[in-house]
């Protein structure tokens, strides 16, 4: 396992690789953010972006979200994955924010996890991405770089992945370790075909020093 330091050293080795990386998903207030959060379960950022600017046209805000019905919303998310429930939870979310939130998006981690289809790595990107507040969103690239780099361990759950980075990263780092991350696991630490002969972070990698001797 790598203690806290070596994990800050990787995690900021892969900021160096990234220091630009940005959020993915096309949104411009808080509540789009988590519309769009919710949406992209099981599916592509890009299949999201391509179907909430009609859908934010026509439904902008919680209040409009909140006076329709998940049928009414179903037509606009038809090309994303699970749009049915997506739907469900997306109106429901609208309604608990009009009756319990003055129609605006909390921003502690508590009251957001609160809303209908709002899980903490949900809850944290919108911390992150919506309000600059500090949080760190494990997804599944980040899940599989942690392994790899024994940051974490096999069995280990993403509430311990989250813990171990935040414990040895400055609040500061999170959100752009965050995306760095995510960028790194897409275009070099991907799933099926890792570029661990290029990889900065090869000399303290066991799982890529195998891979290589194995390639
Ligand atoms: Fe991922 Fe390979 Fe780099 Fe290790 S050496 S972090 S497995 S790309």
């Amino acid at each position: 396992m790598l203690n806290k330091k070596q994990t800050r050293w990787a995690v900021e080795q892969i900021i160096v690789l990234y220091p630009n990386a940005t959020p993915s998903l096309d949104a411009r207030t808080p509540f789009q953010v988590a519309v769009s959060v919710l949406l992209s379960a099981q599916a592509t950022d890009v299949s999201v972006n391509l179907a909430t600017p009609a859908l934010f046209a026509a439904l902008p805000t919680p209040a409009d979200f909140a006076a329709v019905t998940p049928e009414q919303v179903e037509p606009y998310i038809k090309s994303i994955g699970l749009y049915h429930n997506k739907a469900k939870h997306i109106v429901a979310m609208s309604q608990k924010l009009v009756n319990e939130f003055n129609g605006e998006m909390p921003t502690t981690m508590t009251e957001l996890t609160s809303l209908p289809g709002i899980g903490r790595k949900s809850a944290s990107v919108i911390l992150g991405d919506a309000f600059g507040i500090p949080a760190f969103a494990v997804d599944t690239h980040i899940t599989r770089i942690a392994k790899r780099l024994k940051i974490a361990q096999e069995k280990d759950s993403v509430l311990q992945i989250e813990k171990n980075i935040t414990n040895a990263l400055p609040k500061e780092q999170w959100i752009e370790g965050h995306h760095a991350m995510i960028y790194f696991g897409r275009e070099v630490c991907s799933a099926r075909n890792p570029q661990c002969l290029t990889c900065p972070l090869l000399e303290i990698c066991a799982f890529g020093q195998h891979y290589v001797k194995q390639a």
